[in-house]
């Protein structure tokens, strides 16, 4: 099945869930899809003309939120079935946004830092006329950062004659960008969590975290702090295991020092990783770790997705016959997109926050969204259930507008 036709099946089963069949036809494809192609002018003066797409797919429950992707795969199916994605992920996590994507077809270890300026900028400039701060608010995905974010604020901002830092999202500090947003998808999973730790009264938790990147180091630095023992780490040069427990601030410096986890614990594979008997399995690395081969021999009690898409659904399967709990990707990482909005509602209120409002307004949205999750049933896998509460709340949304 393809990227799209699996988003679009997964919504299908999950509106049937809620006897809302009918609401198919209205998202089964986007609001609006536009592809651009666009020239850049190469820094040997030569002129490419580049291919760049953008979904909105609802607007639904607000303007439409997103990435924006540079890469060789990007094409229009990929972009479809991710802003479908999102119209589901911004409804479970209970962000007033609907859902878009955006990408560039391109190899961005190919061009220069000032093409790729110009290119984002051109990109930016060929889909202004869809997007703003009341339509669809673009942010980083798949090879942009924060840089290409604040580049693309000021084309649009020159664009309208008036500086407009709401049209975009995961824009550096000191650009209008939010506190808290590097570390906010990590502490997301992370008070998900404390709060499970905390509403079972385990004792002497063990986890586990596959990836070292971006999204794992902040939930392994809150987790150690809060008295948790990281067993094990992974990135792509191999795995670290500890009975006692590693240390964050060692596993930083050996990879400061070698590259990799060096001495730090025992040398396990990633396979190991994931099979360990721990209470907490936390993939934050990449999709299709844990499927239908290795799914029997998992013992971890819960895993909390980091990663997108770390679980084939045929490994969902075997995990809800084992009663093992997931907490899935839409939910348990929704803390980026979480913050993302809180940027928005700064650049647009002109008041800006300190970090431990934007985290303790973080945790309160996140585990009221896990509450949701938790009392809700009707499905027969876990990640069943967060598509059907996100499928209710587009639901509702028809029904009252
Ligand atoms: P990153 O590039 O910063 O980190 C990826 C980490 O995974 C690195 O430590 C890398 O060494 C490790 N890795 C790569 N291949 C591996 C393998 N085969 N086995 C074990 N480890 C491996 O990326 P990131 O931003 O931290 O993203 C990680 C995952 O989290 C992705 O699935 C991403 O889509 C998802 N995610 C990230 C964010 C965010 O805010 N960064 C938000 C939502 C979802």
């Amino acid at each position: 099945m393809s990227e799209l036709e699996d988003a679009r099946e997964t919504l299908k089963d999950a509106l049937e869930k809620v006897n809302a069949e009918n609401y198919f036809e209205r998202l089964k494809n986007p609001e609006r899809f536009i592809e651009v192609n666009f020239p850049v002018q190469m820094d040997s003066g030569e002129e490419k003309v580049f291919r760049g797409y953008r979904s909105q797919h609802s607007t639904l429950r607000g303007p439409g939120k997103g990435g924006i992707r540079f890469s060789p795969n990007v094409n229009e199916d990929e972009v479809k079935a991710l802003s479908i994605w999102m119209t589901m992920k911004c409804a479970i996590a209970d962000i007033p946004y609907g859902g878009a994507k955006g990408g560039v077809k391109v190899e961005p270890s190919k061009i220069s830092e000032s093409e790729e300026k110009r290119l984002s900028k051109n990109y930016i400039d060929s889909i202004a006329e869809i997007i703003g701060e009341n339509r669809d608010v673009p942010a980083p995905d798949m090879n942009t950062s924060s840089k290409h974010m604040a580049w693309m604020m000021d084309e649009y901002s020159d664009d309208e004659r008036k500086l407009t830092p709401g049209v975009i999202t995961g824009k550096p500090v000191e650009a209008f960008g939010s506190k808290g947003r590097d570390v906010s998808t990590g502490y997301g999973a992370a008070y998900i969590i404390e709060e499970i730790v905390e509403r079972q009264g385990l004792e002497d938790v063990t986890v586990a975290v596959q990836g070292f990147g971006n999204a794992a180091s902040p939930a392994i630095e809150y987790l150690e702090e809060k008295g948790l023992k990281i067993v094990a780490v992974s990135d792509s040069s191999g795995a670290a295991y500890s009975e006692k427990g590693l240390s964050y601030q060692d596993i930083v410096e050996s990879r400061q020092e070698k590259g990799s986890l060096g001495d730090r614990g025992e040398s396990i594979s990633n396979e190991e990783l994931l099979e360990l008997n721990v209470d907490f399995l936390v993939p934050a690395a990449v999709e299709g770790v844990i499927t239908g081969e290795n799914a029997e021999k998992i013992k971890a009690d819960y895993i909390v997705e980091i990663a997108n898409g770390p679980t084939t659904t045929e490994a969902d399967r075997i995990l809800a016959e084992k009663d093992i709990d997931v907490v899935p990707d839409v939910l348990a990482n929704s803390g980026g997109v979480t913050v993302s909005y809180y940027e928005w509602v700064q650049n647009r209120t002109g008041e800006y926050w300190p970090e431990n409002k934007v985290l303790e307004k973080l945790r309160e949205n996140i585990l009221e969204a896990f509450e949701q999750f938790q009392n809700e049933d009707r499905g027969e896998t876990d990640r069943e259930n967060a598509y059907i509460m996100g499928a209710e709340k587009l639901v509702d949304a028809f029904e009252s507008r």
